[in-house]
C-alpha cells in the first residue's frame, strides 16, 4: 500500500449497532491502521424499510450521544449526518476522499440499500465490505434439510444449537485513529429535535433501561447476577422484576447475542439455557424477517388475509390509551406509554385483546407498538403480533383467547402491577381488582371507583367478544 493509498480514511458506518465493543466492522477497519471516520446517519424516509418510531427516537438521541463520546475518547469522531443513507454516504466518500466503507449487516428490509450501496461504490473503485451484524446465525446459511427457511421454531432451535458455536465477543479497540485532515461536517444532535416534546411522554422512559453501550453491559451484568438464576418462574410476572429487560439494547446493538452468550454461559447459574432460549426466538423472528421483508405488512397465513378485521376507532382508541376497563390491559398500556417498555406477559394479554377482543387488525397494533416501544424492533414485533394473531410462522392458534380476568388473577394476583399502573381502581380488594364491574356498590364506594367516571366499563363483554372472536375466525375457514 503506498503512502497516499495508506492515509486514505475508511468510513463506517453506525446504524442498528450502537456500540464500540463487539463491534466487527469498527474492529476490522481499525486492524487495517487506516484513519476511520465513524459515522451515524439519521435516515427518516429510507428507501427500504421503516424509520424509527416515536420512543426510538429517544432512545437513539441518548444513544447516540454516548457513542459519540466514547469515540471522541477513542480518537476518531462521530460525524452526524441526515439524509438517505446511500447518498450522505457517496457524498461523504467524495469530500473525505475515502477509499473504503465498512458496515456491519442488517436483516431487515434496509439490507437492500446495503447491497445498492455495495455495487455502487465497488463500480467506483470504493472498497464495500459488510460483516457479520448481531445474529448469532446468517440466515442464508441455515436451511431446512429441503434448502427452504425454517417456519417451525424447535425445529430452528435445535438446528442452530448443532450448528452454533458462538464466537468470543471482539474487544472494544483501545485507541482509534482518526480522520482530522479536512474539516468534515457534522450535524449536532441538537440540531435533529430526536426528543418528544408536543407531548413530551418520555420522562419515565429511563425508569425501566438507560440507553447506551454502558448501561447495556450493567445491565446484563446485573440480571446474570441477581435474576437469572429465577428467570424460568419471575419471568412470567409483570408486577416483579423477574426479566432482564435487554430487549431495547438488543434491537438498537448496544449489545450483542454474542457478549449475552458469553455472560451467561460463564455464569453456569439458574436458568441459562431457558434464557438462551428465548435469545433464540429473537434469531428466529430475523429469520423471518430477512426471508419474508413484508413481515409488518402481510400475514404468513394467508388464510388470514380473509379475516373480517373491524374498523373501530373509539375502541382503537381506549386500547391505545389503557382504558378498555380490563385492568390488567390497561395497566400494560400503560407502563407502555410511560415507560416505552411493557412486560411480555402484558404484551401477550394487550395484543390478544386487540386482535381477539376487539377484532381489530394486528397491524394497527404493530404499528402502535413501533412507535411507542423503545425496544421497537422490525423482526420481534411483527412476529410477535402474528405469533398472537394466529397468522405467523408456528404461531398460537387464533381459537386460544386470553382471558383478562383470568390472567392479571393468575399473574398479577397480588395486585401490584395494576395498582401502580391504574391508580383509580388501587383501592379495590384483590377479589375484585382484576374485574371492577363485579364489585357490589359498597366496595366500589369504599375504593372511591365510579365506573364510567373515575374508571371506564368494560368496552366489550369478555363471553361475547370471545364468541364474537370464534365465529369470525370460522367464517375465514369455512367461507362466508
Ligand atoms: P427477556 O425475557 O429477558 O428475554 C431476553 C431477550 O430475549 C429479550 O430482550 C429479547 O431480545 C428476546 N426475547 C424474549 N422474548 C421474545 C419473544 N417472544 N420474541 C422474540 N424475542 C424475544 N421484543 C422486542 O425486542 N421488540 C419488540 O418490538 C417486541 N414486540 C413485541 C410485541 C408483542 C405483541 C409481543 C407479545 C412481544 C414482543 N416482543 C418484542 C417480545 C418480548 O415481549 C420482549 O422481547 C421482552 O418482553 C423484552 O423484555 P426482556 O428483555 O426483559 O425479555
Amino acid at each position: 500500500m503506498s503512502a497516499k493509498q495508506a492515509s486514505k480514511p475508511t468510513i463506517v458506518l453506525f446504524r442498528d449497532d450502537l456500540r464500540v465493543a463487539d463491534n466487527h466492522a469498527l474492529y476490522a477497519a481499525h486492524e487495517t491502521g487506516k484513519p476511520i471516520i465513524p459515522v451515524f446517519i439519521l435516515d427518516h424516509h429510507p428507501q427500504h424499510g421503516r424509520g424509527p418510531g416515536g420512543a426510538r427516537l429517544w432512545w437513539l438521541h441518548h444513544s447516540v450521544a454516548e457513542l459519540s463520546d466514547r469515540l471522541d475518547g477513542l480518537g476518531a469522531p462521530l460525524l452526524l449526518r441526515r439524509g438517505r443513507q446511500n447518498d450522505v454516504v457517496r457524498q461523504l466518500v467524495g469530500e473525505s476522499g475515502a477509499s473504503a466503507v465498512y458496515w456491519n449487516r442488517r436483516y431487515d428490509p434496509a439490507n437492500e440499500a446495503d447491497a445498492e450501496l455495495k455495487r455502487v461504490l465497488g463500480e467506483n473503485g470504493i472498497e464495500a465490505k459488510s460483516f457479520e451484524g448481531a445474529l448469532l446465525h446468517e440466515p442464508t446459511q441455515l436451511t431446512t434439510g429441503a434448502g427452504t427457511p425454517y417456519k417451525v421454531f424447535g425445529a430452528f432451535w435445535r438446528a442452530l444449537n448443532n450448528s452454533l458455536h458462538p464466537r468470543d465477543p471482539m474487544p472494544a479497540p483501545k485507541k482509534l485513529a482518526g480522520f482530522n485532515d479536512r474539516k468534515l461536517q457534522s450535524d449536532t444532535l441538537a440540531d435533529w429535535k430526536l426528543l418528544p416534546t408536543n407531548p413530551d411522554w418520555s420522562t419515565g422512559f429511563d425508569e425501566f433501561c438507560k440507553p447506551g453501550e454502558t448501561a447495556a453491559h450493567e445491565a446484563l451484568h446485573d440480571f446474570v447476577r441477581a435474576r437469572l438464576q429465577d428467570y424460568g418462574e419471575a419471568r412470567n410476572f409483570p408486577g416483579r422484576k423477574g426479566s432482564s429487560q435487554l430487549s431495547a439494547y438488543l434491537a438498537h446493538g448496544e449489545l450483542t447475542p454474542f457478549q449475552v452468550h458469553q455472560v451467561v454461559n460463564a455464569n453456569h447459574a439458574g436458568d441459562g439455557q431457558g434464557f438462551l432460549r428465548e435469545i433464540g426466538w429473537r434469531e428466529f423472528n430475523y429469520h423471518l424477517l430477512f426471508h419474508k421483508p413484508d413481515l409488518h405488512l402481510s400475514n404468513v397465513d394467508k388464510s388470514f388475509d380473509a379475516f373480517p378485521w373491524q374498523s373501530a376507532p373509539d375502541a382503537l382508541k381506549a386500547w391505545q390509551r389503557g382504558r378498555t376497563g380490563y385492568p390488567i390491559v390497561d395497566a400494560g398500556m400503560r407502563q407502555l406509554w410511560q415507560t416505552g417498555w411493557m412486560h411480555n406477559r402484558v404484551r401477550l394479554i394487550t395484543g390478544s385483546f386487540l386482535v381477539k377482543h376487539l377484532l381489530i387488525d394486528w397491524r394497527e397494533g404493530e404499528r402502535w407498538f413501533w412507535d411507542t416501544l423503545v425496544d421497537a424492533d422490525p423482526a420481534n414485533n411483527p412476529a410477535n403480533w402474528q405469533w398472537i394473531a394466529g397468522s405467523g410462522a408456528d404461531a398460537a392458534p387464533f381459537f386460544r383467547i386470553f382471558n383478562p380476568i383470568l390472567q392479571g388473577e393468575k399473574f398479577d394476583g397480588d395486585g401490584s402491577y395494576v395498582r401502580r399502573f391504574v391508580p383509580e381502581v388501587a383501592g379495590l380488594p384483590d377479589k375484585y381488582l382484576h374485574k371492577p364491574w363485579t364489585a357490589p356498590a359498597n366496595v366500589l364506594a369504599k375504593a372511591k371507583v365510579e365506573l364510567g367516571k373515575t374508571y371506564p366499563r368494560p368496552v366489550v363483554d369478555h363471553a361475547a367478544a370471545r364468541t364474537q372472536a370464534l365465529e369470525a375466525y370460522r367464517s375465514t375457514r369455512n367461507g362466508p
